[in-house]
């Protein structure tokens, strides 16, 4: 018995010895209700307070679904696929964590189903499990709780944020929350925070915010053991004192209760965690103290510059994933980035390719854009489509920016329209092309199977020449962008390209074109990478700073010749 009580003793001396030198608290957010209300963005905000309190953050999302990584998924249904800089493909709350943090991440930021469960069954083939059932929960849970700890071990962050993808009640990441349990027993609740994000429903009719769905919702994690630290609760318009009591009531008092309605602007979410004393419940429920005064300096200057802009260009982002607004978040911010450094407004307009192959453009639709952007993409859909957008932009021109597959159509219509080479092509689009401008990596013909096989992250790019645009874009001679690519500007048609008027500017450590540009336009510039996804408020990417700043001129321009 005094053993025991002795043991017990020196167990919490440990334990108390163990926070203070190393300290490690841990951060669960769960969607409640529906997806895509926020939650990431909300867990992203929350890292970078943290961080500016003082502490090293590190952010993990974990998705449910069973594809070992997103690169396999396609934007249209699950938005964009984010690319890390050590070439792990994860999901776009990957890129909002970076653009937060401003911190590259790297692949111990991102779990998936598909990792847990190829890993669990090697467990089960090895003979890890004989003569034992393997069942989801536990087993499951605690190779989830294997990759927690193996991001603790190797990033030694002192707060881990680990976001659950989906909803409560989804199959897919019902052992990720049962996780919590467990990790509670194993690090002590004191150590542990769960963060509920449900959403409040604004049915047009009823012009009033409802909360049955969240009481439901609330249900399933309260079945699960999980009864929340705090709730985020996230609705449309600003919730009335009616509804703030009406869910008080029903949590019985026991979690903190913050209601945080649409904002004008994202970068305003880490503002109104501070100002709303959710990062105070939050450090108090983690029993640690402010270190320093986050000054959230950068927050606070998007806010005052809100509505101050007396200029706003429009953007028109030609592509074919445009039904879904996920599928280009990263250009997306990487043009906000650029416009706010540029001191302007930003309108983005989409137009859906596919309708375009076979069809002409209908210039129309082309009066008052600003510039023209072409991003990446695969396939044959939807292509002929972003060649006629860029021959417009080129012949007419107006500023354009051509990424990835957007920089090798470029390519494809530069050697059709101008070097007179007809059907030239992509081997991706058309593999028996007289003239294959584009086409698959040597590295790359031998691959097998299509998953995490492309060639991908951050790899350098040679600036060769001194009085290009890359050049004066850059100011450097390598430059480090993140790739996703198995196609390639193919170097045997670089003379005839050349001698037509195409500038290479940029090649890889192979010599491959990269970069190119066309003299003689305000402004056109391709480059075979995602500049896109290192674009930070507080680092626009260099290629996005400079085309909005052209596009800005350009609109400047063409108002004076009316
Ligand atoms: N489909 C092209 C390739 O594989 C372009 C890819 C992209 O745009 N990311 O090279």
């Amino acid at each position: 018995m005094y053993k025991n009580n002795l043991n017990s003793f020196y167990q919490k001396e440990l334990k108390t010895y163990i926070s203070r030198y190393f300290m490690l608290k841990f951060i669960f957010v769960i969607g409640g209700v529906i997806s895509g209300v926020g939650k990431g963005t909300f867990s992203a905000a929350l890292a970078r307070v943290l961080k500016e309190c003082g502490y090293k953050v590190l952010p993990i999302k974990f998705d449910g679904y069973l594809n070992v990584d997103a690169g396999t998924l396609n934007p249209y249904e699950h938005g964009e696929v984010f690319v890390l800089k050590d070439g792990l493909e994860c999901d776009m709350d990957l890129g909002t964590y970076e653009r937060f943090l401003n911190e590259d991440l790297d692949k111990y930021s991102s779990i998936t189903g598909g990792m847990i469960f190829r890993e669990l069954i090697k467990k089960e083939r090895r003979g890890d499990f004989l003569g034992r059932t393997v069942e989801i929960f536990p087993h499951a849970s605690y190779v989830f709780i294997e990759f927690l700890e193996r991001a603790i071990k190797e990033k030694k962050p002192e707060i881990l944020l680990v976001e659950i993808g989906g909803t409560v009640g989804d199959p897919e990441n019902e052992y990720a929350i049962k996780a919590i349990k467990i990790i509670e027993r194993k690090y002590g609740k004191d150590n542990v925070v769960t963060i509920y994000i449900p959403y409040l429903i604004y049915p047009k009719s009823l012009k009033e915010l409802k909360t049955k769905p969240f009481k439901q919702n609330i249900l399933l994690l309260w079945k699960l053991g999980i009864f929340p630290d705090i709730i985020v609760v996230r609705c449309p318009i600003p919730a009335n004192e009616r509804v703030r009591e009406k869910i008080l009531k029903y949590v019985y008092g026991q979690s903190d209760v913050f209601i945080l309605e649409d904002l004008p602007n994202k970068y305003l979410v880490p503002l109104e965690i501070k100002s709303r004393g959710i990062i105070n419940s939050v450090l108090n429920k983690l029993k640690i103290d402010i270190r320093q005064e986050p000054k959230l300096t950068i927050f606070k200057s998007v806010k005052s510059k809100i509505g101050k802009f007396n200029e706003k260009i429009k953007i028109l982002i030609a592509g074919k994933y445009t039904g879904n607004k996920d599928a280009y978040v990263s250009i997306e911010e990487a043009l906000y980035h650029a416009a706010f450094h540029n001191n302007v407004d930003l309108e983005v307009m989409y137009i859906e390719t596919t309708n375009y192959d076979d069809k002409n453009i209908n210039y129309k639709i082309l009066e008052n854009i600003d510039g023209i952007l072409v991003p990446g993409g695969f396939g044959k859909r939807g292509a002929e489509g972003k060649i006629k957008f860029i021959k417009y932009a080129r012949e007419n021109k107006i500023p354009f920016l051509g990424i990835c597959f957007g920089a090798q159509l470029a390519i494809v219509e530069f050697a059709r329209n101008v070097c007179n080479l007809k059907n030239a092509n992509s081997t991706e689009i058309d593999p028996n092309t007289p003239h294959p401008v584009v086409d698959i990596l040597p590295q790359q013909k031998n691959v097998n199977g299509l998953g995490g096989t492309m060639r991908l992250g951050e790899k350098p790019i040679y600036i060769i020449k001194k009085d290009s645009l890359a050049w004066k874009i850059y100011k450097k001679d390598v430059i480090y962008e993140r790739h996703r690519h198995r196609y390639e500007i193919n170097p045997d048609f670089s003379d005839i390209l050349t001698k037509n008027g195409l500038v290479i500017s940029g090649v890889s450590e192979n010599n491959i074109p990269e970069i190119i540009e066309i003299k003689d336009h305000p402004f056109f510039f391709c480059i075979q990478a995602h500049p896109e996804f290192k674009s930070r408020l507080e680092n626009p990417s260099p290629p996005y700073y400079y085309f909005v700043k052209r596009c800005v001129e350009y609109k400047r321009n063409s108002k004076n010749k009316y």
